[in-house]
């Protein structure tokens, strides 16, 4: 059956791999994308692209109506825009925590609640949240970073609690190191350094982020909700 599924960050990276993954099984696909154009394969295969800031609660709106009219209400939801702004502390301004938690955390908050509208109407909803082993176990010159992504555990284990009666699940996947534009930012140095931890040796390609998604928003994930499910190549255990 196809769905409504809307992807925040569509446009690239990991985002760009969960919308193809949608639209490959037949989903009706919109993706939300800040910046930049998305790929013109991806609009020709029928995905509506969206621009939209996730810190703008009003553009917020102006997306669901648009994806609402043409697609109908979003029955799944996958919250995977996010920003860093890593520095160290003693560095880091005010701006740089705020506007990484407005973002990755207070943005979720906004497109969730919205989806939620739908949602609860149709008393049928799937909700996977994009956070980070860096919100699991922190990570240097990221405090701003990883307090967002470990926000997002208690956000969707809330939500679970509060809307498992209503048939609504909410997950959360935490990737490892994925081959993104996020992680191209790293010195090789920095890369090999990361690398020598992950016991499976490698990054994550952004597919394998996209797979885990795609379970938790299927049938066959009907009684998984508020779990955490890292995808990190067995870094964090
Ligand atoms: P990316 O930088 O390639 O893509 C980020 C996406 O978020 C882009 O589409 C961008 O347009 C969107 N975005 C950013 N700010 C936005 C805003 N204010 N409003 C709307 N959209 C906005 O990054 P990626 O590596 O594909 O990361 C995707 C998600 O996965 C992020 O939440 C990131 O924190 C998380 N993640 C990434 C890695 C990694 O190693 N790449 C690891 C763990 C978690």
């Amino acid at each position: 059956m196809s769905r409504s599924v809307l992807v925040t960050g569509g446009n690239r990276g990991i985002g760009l791999a969960i919308a193809r993954a949608f639209a490959d099984a037949g989903d009706k696909v919109a993706i939300t994308y800040r910046s930049g154009e998305p790929p013109k394969d991806l609009t020709a295969a029928g995905v509506l692209a969206v621009k939209c800031d996730i810190t703008d609660t009003e553009m917020v709106e102006q997306a669901y109506k648009e994806i609402e009219e043409k697609h109908g209400a979003v029955e799944v939801l996958v919250a995977n825009a996010g920003i860093t702004k890593d520095q160290l502390l003693m560095r880091m301004s005010e701006e740089d925590f705020t506007s990484v938690l407005d973002t990755n955390l207070t943005g979720t908050f906004r497109v969730v609640k919205r989806a939620n509208r739908g949602m609860l109407r149709a008393r049928k909803g799937r909700v996977v949240l994009i956070s980070s082993v860096v919100g699991l176990y922190g990570g240097p010159g990221q405090a701003n970073y990883a307090a967002s992504k470990a926000g997002l555990v208690g956000f969707a284990r809330s939500l679970a609690r509060e809307l498992g009666s209503r048939n609504l699940t909410f997950n959360v996947v935490a990737p490892g190191f994925v081959d993104t534009d996020m992680t191209q930012v790293l010195t090789d140095e920095q890369r090999a350094n990361i690398v020598s931890q992950v016991p499976l040796g490698r990054y994550a390609k952004p597919e394998e982020i996209a797979a885990t998604v795609k379970f938790l928003a299927s049938d066959d994930a009907s009684y998984i909700t508020g779990a955490v499910i890292p995808v990190d190549g067995g870094l964090g255990m």
